[in-house]
């Protein structure tokens, strides 16, 4: 293995899912449902596996997703092209490798906000270009971008930011100002902005998420990336997508056709129509994600955890010293054995592990008779 890929010979999510599976012990660690998504699209799916949508799909993804594609975007007052300004990849992972796989280069800085989501520090290492990391901070209960921390951390080789909102891990959902923020370094540092809006449908509280893409000077440097699994339950699906100007959407496709070239083929009409009649579904989904969240933060304050409010996404943090303990990733190792529960150590998603060493993640995208027991096992800590 090359020096550069030897970071990643294993995922947090392999991992502990094979524990969890060795153990019987409850998966709060990887964010997957277990309920399917809806009647309707699995219906899709079923006649495009049987009508013979089974070959290749078009390069750039069939015509009738990118349309619901560019349909489903206008939501936020953007306005693509589905045949010169979308592209259907293998999820949102192959949209964000092959965006950095087609921008950036060695000697390249990619910014990327910590804690992140694990396959951007190996796709930036697979483009050859080298991450700097921009803190999240815990702020009033939520976890804040360091907007300082991010103006410092710009340097003349900085090409490019990934920008997860709503974030995995913290549920932290960016605020206007923090997306101003972004957007104003950007700007001035005449870099591309690479989001990550797989969470767009699972914001809560009546908060919004706002597309960096739609703030002033940003349209034409942003590659908006999205994708099926978290809004319809179909993580294995694997259907998501990039928005963006024709010449981004041209590079990416450069990079992305040698990737996998497609994907998916009976799976993209069925997303697309998925996009086009099952939105009431999606916001069942959140409101139930959202009492979910609620009853695992309160289960786990029961239970001794300090916790961050979740503003969106599967997740939830907990602070695991109240309860006497100071290695998060020790507890996280041993918690499927001794309990039964199963959940991921922050640290893993970091350069700078010490501000994080003592927080756990938590998934609540689980049945609520799962989420019960889980709850009811994590008691036996205190
Ligand atoms: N980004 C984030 C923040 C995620 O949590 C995930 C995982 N589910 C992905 C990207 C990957 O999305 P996909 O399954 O569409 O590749
Ligand atoms: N996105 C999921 C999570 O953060 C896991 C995806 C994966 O297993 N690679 O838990």
């Amino acid at each position: 293995l090359v020096p550069r890929l030897r970071p990643f010979t294993s995922t947090i999510f392999a991992e502990m899912t094979a524990l969890a599976v060795r153990t019987d012990a409850i998966n709060l660690g990887q964010g997957f449902p277990d309920t399917d998504g809806p009647a309707g699209m699995l219906e899709a799916a079923r006649e495009a596996l049987f009508g013979g949508a089974n070959q290749y799909p078009p390069g750039p993804g069939r015509p009738e997703l990118r349309a619901a594609i560019a349909r489903h975007r206008a939501r936020y007052g953007t306005h693509y092209d589905p045949d010169s300004e979308i592209l259907v990849t293998a999820g949102a992972t192959e949209a964000i490798a092959a965006s950095l796989l087609a921008l950036t280069q060695p000697g390249d800085e990619v910014l990327v906000i910590e804690p992140y989501y694990d396959s951007y520090a190996a796709s930036v290492a697979m483009a050859g270009a080298e991450r700097k990391v921009v803190p999240l901070v815990s702020d009033g209960g939520r976890f804040a971008l360091d907007t300082e921390a991010l103006r410092a951390a710009v340097t003349d080789r900085t090409r490019a930011i990934l920008v997860n909102s709503p974030h995995n891990p913290t549920g932290t959902v960016f605020t206007r100002d923090e997306l101003a923020a972004i957007a104003r370094v950007c700007v001035d540092n005449d870099l591309i902005a690479i989001t990550d809006e797989v969470y767009e449908h699972l914001v809560f509280d009546g908060g919004e998420h706002i597309p960096l893409a739609t703030l002033p000077g940003m349209a034409s440097r942003t590659v908006s990336i999205s994708s099926a699994g978290k809004s319809f339950n179909c993580t294995g699906w694997k259907i998501g997508w990039v928005c963006a100007t024709p010449e981004l959407v041209a590079a990416v496709k450069a990079a992305k056709q040698f990737l996998t070239f497609v994907s998916g083929g009976p799976l993209q009409p069925a997303v697309a129509y998925a996009l086009e009649h099952e939105l009431d579904w999606v916001e069942r989904l959140r409101l139930s994600l959202q009492h979910k969240r609620d009853r695992l933060s309160e289960g786990l304050r029961a239970a001794g955890f300090d916790v961050w409010p979740s503003a969106g996404t599967y997740f939830v943090c907990a602070d695991v010293r109240p309860l006497g303990f100071r290695d998060a990733a020790e507890l996280a190792w041993r918690l499927p054995e001794t309990i039964g529960v199963a959940a991921v150590p922050v640290s893993v998603f970091t350069d700078n592990s010490e501000p994080w060493k003592h927080v756990l993640r938590f998934a609540f995208c689980k049945r609520d008779d799962v989420l019960e027991e889980a709850i009811s096992r994590l008691h036996k800590l205190i």
